[in-house]
């Protein structure tokens, strides 16, 4: 009980929270979860879209105990250390070419202020004349989640999240996001694409001069509910940033370190973005750890003169955090060594074997998939495409039908989210997919019912 007598959840509403008997996690192992009463839960949402290689991984504990016997933490004001030094390289090798500088704070958040800020920054120091006044907003997707600060909730697109604090951001303009599903009549994605790249090119064309850079999360927008972009999107985006002279960010915050089958998911359409951001994944689950990587012509714009000037200020406390990076030297080691990107083929086609029933209940409007990234839109009927009322709490419900046949997942808005630990087996992924379908068929009918 102490939990609700002291602990403010986020995103939480905390009225309806306070209800429900809460779900207290103890330990975890592999794929599984294990609350204080000793119940084990498949981690169908790897822990907020974190874990890697499962919990309580025997390598990555090693290397965190082995940091912790040299040091945990110095700072890298003014001074530097070894696997600061060591991830910064082999994030540059890792990446898409053309990243060559690395910026650590410590969650997807302060990644995306930082691209935001040196975005800003960049074009005032490469041409302060030309660009007085100009080259100072962003344009970011509807629908887009970048984070919980200020800066980064700026450039947020969801209503329920955002809205509220509009008097406290700055200016953003919105694209068009691809949701293939609600812009089209038959989920034409193809058609979808070009809507989305052409509003995009109108909007860059006449404001351009404005725009100091636009930001993305490329393939999938995440917490909009699993939105998966068209074949080509990402691709058509990069071109119209270089087209028009704006920063390309890439939020791979989600996304990144194998998530949709590629380490990043930009190598899939062959994309150079100026910024990327990444954190989750990168230490595998274990350590608030984030990075802004930049391309070598943004972090040359902060050298020369005069230095006063050319200065970057900003800097977290915990930035380059011995533990977190060794952990994310070990994290990457571990991907590279077990093939875990190779490995991934199989599993996605099992889930998308898996996912296929799915279409056959009535009340899914949409399945939507990528790499080991899903989303399931529920609906009342699939010709209006309606989602429930909110205070019915349809979602919800499933959740808990799915916890108490042990499994975790989380929904956003009218969407059941699953996010596989990517080191699960074929078995596991079954098991998740078919507790979640028996959840969404039960819930839903019940629902349905209760509201004709
Ligand atoms: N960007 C994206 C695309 C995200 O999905 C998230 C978190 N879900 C963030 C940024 C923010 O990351 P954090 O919660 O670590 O601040």
């Amino acid at each position: 009980m102490w939990d609700k007598e002291y602990v403010w959840h986020p995103f939480t509403q905390m009225k309806t929270y306070r209800r429900e008997k809460p779900l207290i996690i103890e330990r975890g192992e592999g794929s599984y979860l294990y609350d204080v009463e000793g119940n084990k839960y498949l981690d169908g949402y790897s822990s907020l879209w974190v874990n890697v290689h499962g919990h309580n991984h025997p390598e990555l504990n090693e290397a965190l105990i082995q940091q912790a016997g040299k040091i945990a933490h110095s700072t890298l004001l003014g001074a530097a250390n070894v696997p600061s030094i060591l991830l910064a390289k082999k994030l540059v090798e890792i990446t898409p070419k053309g990243l060559t500088k690395v910026f650590y704070s410590d969650s997807g958040s302060t990644s995306v202020e930082i691209a935001l800020k040196m975005a800003y920054q960049y074009w005032q120091l490469k041409d302060p004349i030309r660009y007085a006044g100009k080259k100072n907003k962003f344009i970011s997707l509807r629908e887009a989640y970048h984070g919980d600060t200020i800066g980064s909730v700026s450039v947020g697109g969801m209503e329920t999240f955002h809205h509220i604090f509009k008097p406290l951001l700055f200016e953003r303009l919105e694209a068009p996001a691809p949701y293939t599903y609600r812009l089209t009549e038959n989920n034409d994605a193809e058609a979808c694409k070009m809507l989305c790249l052409k509003a995009l090119d109108t909007m860059l064309r006449e404001h351009h001069e404005e725009i100091a850079g636009l930001i993305i999360e490329p393939l999938v927008q995440g917490a909009a509910g699993m939105i998966t972009a068209p074949d080509g999107f990402l691709r058509g985006v990069r071109e119209l940033c270089t087209r028009y002279n704006v920063l390309m960010i890439a939020d791979e915050v989600a996304v990144g370190f194998g998530r949709t089958g590629t380490l990043f998911a930009c190598e899939q359409e062959n994309v150079e973005p100026d910024f990327l951001c990444v954190a989750k994944g990168l230490t595998a689950g274990y350590l608030p750890l984030a990075a802004t990587l930049v391309r070598e012509e943004i972090y040359e714009a902060f050298l020369g003169e005069p230095e006063e000037l050319r200065t970057f200020f900003h800097g977290h406390t915990y930035t380059g955090n011995q533990l977190a990076c060794a952990v994310a030297l070990k994290n990457i080691e571990l991907i590279e060594r077990e093939k875990l990107i190779d490995s991934l083929v199989a599993k996605i086609e099992c889930l998308a074997q898996n996912l296929e029933k799915f279409h056959t209940l009535p009340h899914v409007g949409d399945v939507r998939q990528r790499g080991m990234m899903v989303g399931i839109e529920l609906v009342q009927d699939k010709d209006s495409k309606k989602t429930f009322p909110m205070h019915m709490q349809v979602e919800h419900n499933v959740i808990l039908h799915a916890r108490q046949n042990g499994a975790i997942i989380r929904p956003l808005g009218p969407v059941i989210v699953l996010m596989p630990i990517l080191s699960m087996s074929l078995e596991e992924l079954e098991q998740l997919t078919d507790i979640t379908y028996e959840a969404i068929k039960t819930v839903t009918a019940q629902a349905y019912a209760s509201c004709r």
